[in-house]
């Protein structure tokens, strides 16, 4: 007898496909010959992570023989004064996809729904669909009431039902890079039944300068079914590592610990984040240079007669007006990754991840080559 494993698979899972990452550069150089490739695929740090976090994780080298401190208390006492919280209100993640997964083994069952935006972050799908939950997907702003591809919080508000345990919302969004103001935030996590988690996903927050964006951790006081998800990967520069947190109520907190695994974030990882929130400088210097690259990339696409979303995160999404996958391929074989976002309803863009000064030009002139190759 042959046994059919995807049979045997819990339900949720079936219907499951795995994480799509970007290209890694190694594979793109093993598979097209190539040297000297540029990933701008996974909104990643051109500048690295502080030299203080790299320092500090070599330390954290010499006594790996040891567990990790299970319980974090470095970094959440750290991570306390930052956010001026107290640390029963802060869980570790290994990255803030793990904070995510936490969530949904807490609060999602077969039973249950959670809502999320067309074009939002791929992972609450998929937490949703690996915990047996239904998702409930409401459709983006068209740009006739607010930005374009963005969340519409009333049409996810429309979805809330007695089933609804969970809602998901990105700010800024990934791979839209739209975002919501303080107001309208509000006024919809107030209008939000209090049995139903309202989690907050920021892991581009450090990139956003714009008065009207919210400190939704100020909240939390108020709204105890509130979680915020924050990250060490994207401005921090430490993606390899693995850190992310949550800030909500403690209530919610104890119970997401519960779940989690006893180790979950490893001992550099930690020591690195640690050091990381220390040297603020490296993140200004990072929001800096990402301002500056962003503008450089919009002159570049308006100059090549391309639309793209505007963005207040470290990436942005181009419209090419046709399918992007043959522009993509192009790219590829200029050496320059980028993510293809097709899988986020989006065939026609392309998301760039803003690089360095020189990654930027690369990424332009490749784009111009292949545009004039693919129009002869
Ligand atoms: C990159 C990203 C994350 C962070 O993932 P980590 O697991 O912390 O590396 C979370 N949410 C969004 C929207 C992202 O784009």
């Amino acid at each position: 007898m042959t046994v059919s494993f995807i049979d045997l698979a819990a339900e949720g899972v079936k219907g499951l496909r795995p994480y799509q990452p970007g290209k890694p550069i190694t594979e793109l150089e093993r598979e097209y010959g190539i040297k000297n490739a540029v990933k701008l695929a996974s909104n990643e740090n051109p500048m690295g992570a502080s030299p203080l976090a790299i320092e500090a994780a070599g330390n954290a080298l010499k006594e790996v023989e040891f567990y990790p401190d299970g319980g974090g208390f470095e970094l959440r006492a750290a991570l306390s004064r930052w956010h001026d919280i107290d640390p029963v209100q802060i869980t570790l993640g290994n990255g803030s996809n793990d904070v995510l997964d936490l969530i949904g083994r807490v609060f999602l069952t077969p039973d249950r729904e959670s809502i999320y935006s067309a074009h939002a972050f791929v992972v609450y799908h998929l937490t949703t669909l690996a915990c047996g939950a239904t998702g409930r997907v409401a459709a983006a702003h068209d740009g006739s009431r607010g930005p374009a591809f963005g969340h519409d919080l009333e049409a996810m508000r429309a979805l809330i039902n007695d089933k609804t345990a969970v809602i998901y919302i990105a700010n800024p969004n990934n791979p839209t890079g739209t975002w919501l103001k303080r107001d309208e935030l509000e006024a919809f996590i107030s209008a939000v039944p209090p049995r139903v988690v309202v989690v907050i996903d920021e892991a581009y927050i450090e990139y956003v300068d714009e008065p009207e964006f919210p400190d939704s951790a100020q909240w939390l006081k108020k709204y105890p079914n509130l979680v915020v998800c924050r990250t060490f990967s994207k401005a921090y520069g430490l993606a390899g590592l693995r850190v992310g947190y949550a800030l909500s109520g403690p209530e919610v907190a104890d119970l997401l610990n519960r779940v989690r695994q006893p180790f979950n974030v490893n001992a550099p990882a930690m020591a690195a984040a640690c050091a990381a929130l220390g040297d603020q400088e490296h993140i200004k210097r990072a929001v800096d240079e990402n301002r500056r690259g962003m503008a450089v990339l919009a002159a570049a696409f308006a100059e090549l007669g391309l639309n793209h979303i505007p963005s207040v995160g470290n990436f942005v999404s181009v419209d090419f007006g046709r399918p992007a996958g043959p522009i993509y391929e192009g790219l590829l074989r200029e050496g320059v990754i980028v993510r293809p976002v097709a899988n986020y309803g989006m065939p026609n863009h392309l998301r760039i991840t803003v690089g360095s000064g020189e990654q930027n030009v690369r990424v332009v002139n490749a784009l111009r080559k292949v545009l004039a190759g693919q129009t002869e």
